[in-house]
């Protein structure tokens, strides 16, 4: 570092992945680092559940884009082999379909086009026009969207070119995703299982642009992996590397208040107790910190962020099942019935599907230690609507019910008897346990073709000193974009340095 730069005093409010990769590289550029994290553990959504001989990753279970943590590793001056081991997926997710059909996803795209000819009615020409097509989509926005602060004023003249790409329609804003699939593709399975890209940042493919096929690319033109032991060992890592850059970390310390005074940040609050800091960090949802953090204050950003649709939440069943499973993947797909209807029950009626698509991710199947011999660890999950609790104790024994009948009768396995141990997590726990609105898991929803234009920037236009990291903000929620969000906002803090 300069030895005439001037170090910082910066609190950041909050331990997910997005803070974690915010602190470390601000504290690699000599700024003096504090986490208050209101849990007893770093992490956030991505941390462990343990229940006995059990060990499950409590949310996410699917790592795409791994050169981004590559880069926040050689950023500190550090190997990432040397800290955790990520792996290429081989069968990225198999999907179970009500009619019976079978399909293996597999990562590398000539066996996925032949798996889709011997199991589909699909052409393999169709999947390769497809994925050249997301891959123009990801090249166009990505450089904008996901690397660079979209209000920063020399991404501004990008901005306005990538604004005449939308209004050109060459990003494909103006379709829905599922309209945008039925015109490569005939078979409706296969228009199902690329639609559900649009669920990775909790959005609804009968509504969301087209523009979010670029997640299809990054799956399978990029590629999905695993994190050898789970994903814990990620959240580990980053937790590890941010201590030896020198971040202090405040364990069971809830901030209960951004303090500002005229319109500049002075500190915070920590169970009333007063931190000085030049710089605030948000890695908390974006909508409580407005509306609960920034105290007596009624801006118009709150206003904004408030009015905006939230992404939809999760019901996830943690089980351990007496059961070796060998016909299920580490990442399944139970697909529903009627997918329209589903989304309608999430997003317009808000309530939890009749028939809903289950997601079983099984870490044991990469991770052995994860379960004991003969058992497994089975985290079962459910799309879930925002902010509706209702289900959440008077319908559970009914939808424990529905999910087993459905994974009974599409995998052939019988599990009912077979379960030996549970932990649920509904949308209020994922609130309660991480502080996101109504639970939704990713910030905002993209069913507005404008959302990228509307998340969270990086650093607040309304109060000097107050910046944001994590899903809510931009560029948005999944891994490689909160540890890219954590990114950007450090860079923003550096630049203020520099110009101050
Ligand atoms: C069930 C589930 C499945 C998922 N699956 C995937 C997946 O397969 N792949 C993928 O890439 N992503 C997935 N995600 C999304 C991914 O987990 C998140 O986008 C990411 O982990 C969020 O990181 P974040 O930086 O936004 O922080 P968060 O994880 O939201 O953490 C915020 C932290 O701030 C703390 N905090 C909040 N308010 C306060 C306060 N007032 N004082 C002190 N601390 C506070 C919270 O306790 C929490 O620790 C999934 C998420 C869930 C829940």
């Amino acid at each position: 570092m300069n030895q005439f730069r001037k170090s910082s005093l910066i609190s950041i409010i909050g331990s997910g992945l997005g803070g974690l990769s915010a602190a470390i590289r601000l504290a690699v550029a000599g700024h003096n680092v504090h986490i208050y994290e209101k849990n007893s553990t770093p992490g956030g959504k991505a941390r462990s559940i343990r229940i006995g001989g059990f060990r499950f990753d409590s949310g996410p279970s699917l790592l795409t884009m791994p050169f981004v943590i590559k880069e926040l590793f050689s950023s500190a001056g550090e190997n990432i082999n040397d800290h955790i081991k990520i792996n290429k997926l081989d069968i990225l997710c198999k999907y179970f379909y009500p009619d019976g059909t079978v399909l293996n996803a597999y990562g590398d795209v000539d066996k996925f086009s032949e798996e889709i000819k011997n199991q589909t009615t699909e052409k393999k020409e169709n999947l390769l026009r497809y994925l050249a097509y997301c891959k123009k989509i990801y090249d166009l926005t990505s450089d904008i969207f996901l690397f660079r602060d979209l209000y920063s004023l020399k991404t501004f003249t990008n901005v306005k070119a990538l604004k005449t790409l939308f209004m050109a329609g060459s990003i494909d804003p103006f379709r829905t995703m599922n309209k945008a699939n039925r015109s490569f593709f005939t078979d409706e399975r296969i228009i199902q299982l690329f639609n559900r890209y649009a669920t990775y940042n909790g959005s609804d493919p009968y509504h969301c642009p087209a523009t979010l096929n670029i997640i299809s690319h990054v799956e399978y033109t990029l590629g999905g992996y695993y994190v050898s032991g789970g994903m814990i060992k990620l959240t580990d890592a980053l937790y590890d590397l941010a201590e030896k850059k020198g971040v202090k970390f405040h364990f069971n310390s809830p901030v209960d208040e951004i303090v500002i005074e005229g319109n500049t940040v002075k500190g915070i609050k920590v169970k009333g107790e007063f931190k000085e800091s030049e710089k605030v960090i948000s890695n908390a949802d974006v909508y409580n910190t407005y509306n609960k953090l920034v105290k007596g204050r009624k801006s118009k950003a709150a206003k904004k962020y408030t009015a905006l649709e939230p992404s939809s939440s999760a019901l996830v069943f943690y089980w351990g099942v007496r059961i070796n499973s060998e016909n299920l993947e580490a990442h399944n797909i139970l697909f529903s019935g009627d997918y329209k209807k589903e989304f309608e029950e999430l997003f317009q009626k808000k309530v939890l599907p009749e028939d809903p698509t289950i997601y079983i991710y099984i870490s044991k199947k990469f991770s052995p230690g994860d379960a004991p011999e003969g058992e497994e660890n089975w985290f079962v999950m459910i799309n879930a609507p925002n902010g509706n609790y209702e289900f959440g104790i008077r319908n559970y024994e009914l939808i424990k019910k529905t999910i087993i009948n459905k994974i009974e009768k599409l995998t052939g396995y019988e599990i009912s008897d077979r379960i030996v141990c549970e932990k649920v997590m509904t949308p209020r726990d994922i609130e309660d346990q991480t502080g996101s609105f109504g639970g939704s898991i990713y910030g905002i929803s993209s069913n507005n073709r404008k959302a990228a234009f509307l998340r969270q920037p990086n650093r607040s236009k309304h109060y000097m000193g107050l910046y944001f990291c994590g899903g809510s903000a931009h560029p948005g929620g999944g891994i490689p974009l909160v540890l890219l969000s954590g990114k950007l906002c450090a860079e923003a803090i550096e630049k203020s340095e520099s110009s101050a």
